[in-house]
């Protein structure tokens, strides 16, 4: 709990209070402002130098209750301006370096993500001396070692690498005063709650917890109830909604041919398309969507998924991140943690089946006081995805017709045949009684295949034809 009470910053309110005060307040009311906060000089001269007119509303609610000591549950997503949210209060409450031993440990899912929280302390501290360290997994431990030996104050983590040092007697954790875990629904998506258990174990037991989720998942509620005491609950936006400032648009495509011609003709467009993160499902998509921008894209393209090294992983972000390259090719998984300003567009070149992806992929633009735009491709199979997202994120996307310069190709057999199996099976899911239409098909004999620009079945999938050959309106849902 914070102990200690700052000390400047008290409202003064000795003066009889005018009509004019009153209208003054009013429109400062409007207007929220860091100064607001009981935060020091040094850090509200960094928050100004980093450009930020006023807290985003995860800010405003939770920069009080940290730092009035409460254990605090945020359900915010990326993009909210989460991570200020706790940093903030964090640092008024470690204020300068003391002692060698850390007194805050945030802990956080990925490197990427460890990394960008490490970055975002070092700027919000340019005029403290507060000691932090990041420590994640895929280099070695050696220089990790060495830094925590220098000293530190904050340290930020990954949980297995955490217990490594720790294991190793080179991490000394019982001046600890606060606990962070960022991202605690991924933390637990990717099996992290042996190691959280083993950390909780092993950590004073009096201490102020803050704990951010991008969802209220059922597990999230249950790891809250382990680890908080009386939290105080914070939710910015309504469960997996959508950062409003985002505008989102859908369009019919059938086949990964097609996918790969609409995005050669939108990104014809340079200039609104400058910098953009594409999506995947899979890994071999991501490869084939980037080698394709590579011969083709102006502007560099970088890859990264499950299979890319930790060096090529961080180099690509940060040459995107620099605005080396123009676009960045990720599956969910590699981009969870990636934090990049100002990318023009999202472009969900698959559907995610794990429906919440999509809000973290879309929360990737339209960040914190900026608009983004996202674009979503959907083959026959993946409408039924759609659907569910919809429901999720309680908005129909809007859709737009493929354009008429784009061609449409015929979808391949054996790609057919992937969507009419998934058709079958989303079917048999909703109704058990279902016998399923799709039948091992024989090929059709090479040379019809990729001639014209037909859609197969297109009036029994529900898909319409336009003028271009492109499919367009969905049917009525
Ligand atoms: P986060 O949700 O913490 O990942 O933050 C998303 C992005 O918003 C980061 O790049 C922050 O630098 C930026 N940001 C955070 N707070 C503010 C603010 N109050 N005003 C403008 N940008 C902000």
């Amino acid at each position: 709990m914070i102990e200690e009470e700052n000390d400047n910053l008290a409202p003064e309110q000795d003066e009889p209070i005018t009509p004019e005060d009153t209208q003054e307040t009013a429109q400062e009311e409007e207007q929220p402002s860091f100064e607001d906060f009981k935060l020091n000089r040094q850090l509200l001269n960094a928050i100004s130098e980093l450009g930020y007119q006023k807290p985003t509303p995860v800010q405003m609610q939770t920069i009080p209750l940290a730092m009035a000591g409460h254990d605090v549950m945020g359900i915010a997503q990326t993009g909210t301006g989460k991570t200020a949210a706790y940093v903030l209060p964090l640092l008024m409450k470690v204020k300068y370096a003391q002692g060698k031993h850390p007194r805050a440990l945030i802990l956080a899912p990925t490197r990427e993500l460890v990394m960008q929280i490490e970055e975002n302390i070092q700027k919000f501290s340019a005029y403290l001396d507060v000691r932090t360290v990041g420590i994640f997994g895929g280099v070695g431990p050696k220089t990790q070692i060495e830094r925590i030996q220098a000293g530190i104050d904050i340290l930020v983590a990954t949980p297995g690498r955490l217990m490594d040092i720790y294991r190793k007697g080179e991490l000394h954790l019982k001046e600890l005063k606060t606990l962070v875990l960022d991202e605690a629904d991924k933390m637990m998506d990717m099996g992290f709650m042996p190691q959280i258990r083993q950390i909780l174990e092993i950590i004073p037991r009096k201490r102020q917890n803050l704990l951010f989720s991008a969802t209220m998942h059922e597990r999230v509620h249950i790891l809250s109830e382990e680890f908080l005491e009386f939290p105080m609950i914070v939710e910015v936006t309504p469960q997996a909604t959508p950062v409003e400032t985002v505008s989102q648009k859908l369009y019919r495509v059938p086949n990964l041919r097609t996918k790969i011609a609409l995005l050669e003709h939108l990104f014809q467009d340079k200039e609104t398309f400058n910098r953009v993160m594409i999506f995947t499902r899979s890994k071999t998509n991501a490869d084939n969507v980037s080698s394709f921008l590579d011969r083709k894209g102006e502007g560099g393209v970088r890859v990264v998924h499950g299979n890319k090294g930790q060096n090529t992983r961080i180099n690509a972000v940060e040459a995107f991140r620099e605005g080396e390259v123009r676009y960045l090719v990720a599956t969910d998984v590699a981009a969870r943690g990636i934090d990049i300003n100002d990318v023009s567009h999202v472009i969900n070149f698959d559907v995610p089946i794990i429906y919440e992806d999509y809000v973290h992929r879309i929360g990737r633009t339209g960040r914190a006081e900026q608009t983004g735009a996202s674009i979503i491709f959907a083959n026959e199979a993946e409408m039924h995805h759609i659907d569910r997202i919809e429901k999720l994120i309680k908005m129909q996307i809007p859709e737009a017709p493929i354009p008429a310069e784009v061609r449409v190709y015929e979808t391949p057999f054996e790609e057919q045949q992937l969507i009419d199996r998934e058709l079958d099976n989303q079917r048999r899911r909703e109704d058990p009684n279902f016998k399923g239409a799709f039948h091992e098909k024989k090929a059709r004999p090479k040379e019809n295949i990729g001639k014209g620009a037909k859609v197969r079945d297109a009036k029994k999938a529900g898909w319409k034809k336009t003028k271009s050959g492109g499919a367009s309106k969905r049917k009525s849902r």
